[in-house]
């Protein structure tokens, strides 16, 4: 036994040095119960997997939902005292257009809507682009990518080979014309995660099956292509979206994981197959202990997707002025299991309250101390009950209501940990943008008829776009020592 053991014997798991022991509860669709989150005690880390993007587009806000889930709950095992090893995966192929084998792969679509040749160094290209620009999203949103796996699926094509060859030689699989199939009659407790009703969505789906399944829920582990793929036992193709998920899983992470994550569109396709193929392949049963599902983002009563083309990017809420942020923090104000439907003015109010906090933390010059051990406790409790960040933003808001100015600076400091709002150290922009949120402005009444003219001046120029003469007019009111803020109702003026 090395020494480590001892101590780890001697200090539970998954107490923090300072931290009085508080069972983590989070809520498993396994079970589809509360239960304490606790670690086998050989093991010396969680194994988180998140399945991640298919990069075929950008990443649009409601994707971003899933991955400041995944790293809320990475803090908050961290805060419990546990290290995390987490693995998002990379989608770079075999995602089909429909879930139930139909469709063309999403990457090839997008390939040939580039007008660019069918060739894997393209698609490695275009996969190249989304994934860049998927990270950068994740670092804008404050997501610790440094802690963080990111495996490619075309970087494990032999893996995911061999883990079908495995499923072969136990007769888990059968060929059919657009290629080899997983057999889930073989699999008796398919569709248990979810509880999901696989006798009634096997009837209803007969129909719509693809002609060469046996059953409904069959799904592809190899997918035939004649023209793009890698080569296999079961001729020229690409592997199964399922399948690299599993197969991933195998080679970062190892054959049993703690914790699996998504949203809940994965859960009764997606996740059950990967429960059927690794099960099978391994023979070891729970290939995740833990599953966890967030709801979606909605926008006007539809889900937000890509393939229906009405996405909102981070982009986007750049351009209109927002902090990034602010889109962290309404998902923080609301539950992850809860489904949110966006609206620009939710997340104005979003960032209205974190600006809040922002202006709060600017004016706490005092050193940073531990926050009072009462109000510490009630948060940890909150985010201890299956990530209650809502309830956890309220005790911060009361807790600086009623705090003296070094406790409200703790309890910001401790509260980020887990809301990784960068509230100790804001950037530029959020810091501009709550001292604008605090300003007191100066009305029109109480300005010159000279600086209302430089003022107008300023409007028209901004109408056509001059901004060389928008900002020349922005010295000359600074020369009057007035500084202006171009605000959703138009032009503001206050005292430098
Ligand atoms: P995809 O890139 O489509 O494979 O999806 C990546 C992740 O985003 C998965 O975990 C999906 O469940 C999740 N997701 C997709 N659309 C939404 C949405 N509108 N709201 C929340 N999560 C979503
Ligand atoms: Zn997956």
């Amino acid at each position: 036994m090395r020494l480590w053991d001892g101590i780890v014997r001697l200090f539970p798991r998954g107490v923090g040095a300072k931290a009085a022991r508080l069972p983590l509860r989070l809520y498993n669709t396994l079970s589809q119960e509360l239960e304490e989150f606790t670690l086998p005690s050989v093991a010396s880390s969680v194994r988180m997997y998140n399945c991640g993007p298919t990069v075929y587009d950008t990443s649009h806000i409601g994707n971003l939902r899933s991955y400041i889930f995944a790293d809320t709950l990475r803090r908050v095992l961290e805060y419990n005292g546990f290290s995390v090893k987490q693995v998002i995966n990379i989608t770079d192929f075999g995602h089909l257009s429909s879930d139930a084998d139909r469709g063309e792969d999403k990457m090839t679509k997008a390939l040939k809507k580039r007008r660019w040749s069918l060739t894997l160094a393209n698609m490695r290209k275009l996969a190249d682009e989304y994934t860049q620009q998927f990270i950068e999203d994740l670092n804008t949103l404050n997501v610790e990518t440094d802690k963080i796996q990111f495996p490619r699926a075309s970087d494990h094509i032999a893996g995911e080979i061999a883990l079908i060859k495995t499923l072969e030689e136990k007769s888990y699989t059968y060929a059919g014309a657009d290629g080899l199939y997983f057999d889930t009659s073989r699999f008796p407790t398919y569709g248990a995660l979810g509880n999901i009703d696989i006798e009634g969505l096997r009837a209803g789906a007969r129909v719509v099956a693809a002609a060469d399944k046996r059953l409904p829920t069959d799904f592809l582990l190899w997918k035939s292509d004649a023209k793009l793929g890698w080569e296999s036992p079961w001729g020229r193709g690409f592997p199964g979206w399922h399948i690299e998920c599993s197969a991933m899983i195998n080679a970062t992470l190892g054959k049993q994981i703690d914790i699996h994550t998504g949203g809940i569109d994965l859960l009764p396709t997606h996740h059950n197959n990967e429960i059927a193929q690794s099960e099978s392949a391994t023979g070891k049963r729970p290939f995740s202990r833990f599953w966890m599902h967030h709801e979606f983002l909605n926008l006007s009563g539809e889900k937000i997707s890509k393939s229906l083309g009405n996405t909102i990017n981070l982009e986007t809420l750049k351009k209109k002025g927002f902090h990034p942020l602010s889109l962290r923090y309404m998902y923080l104000a609301a539950h992850y299991r809860t489904a949110l439907t966006f609206t620009w003015e939710a997340l104005e109010a979003a960032q209205t309250a974190y600006l809040r906090l922002v202006a709060l933390r600017l004016r706490l010059e005092t050193e940073v101390i531990a926050a009072p051990k009462d109000w510490q406790r009630a948060f940890h409790e909150r985010i201890n009950d299956d990530l209650d960040t809502p309830l956890a933003l309220a005790h911060l808001w009361e807790g600086i209501a009623a705090g003296e100015p070094a406790d409200s600076l703790a309890m910001l400091n401790e509260a980020d940990r887990v809301f990784g709002l960068h509230l100790m150290q804001p950037d530029e922009q959020a810091r501009s943008l709550a001292a604008a949120a605090v300003r007191a402005y100066v009305a029109l009444s109480d300005i010159s008829a000279e600086t209302v003219e430089i003022l107008e001046k300023r409007e028209q120029a901004r109408r056509r776009k001059d901004w060389t003469e928008s900002d020349a007019r922005r010295d000359e009111l600074a020369v009057l020592g007035y500084g202006v803020d171009d605000t959703s109702d138009g032009q503001k003026l206050y005292k430098k």
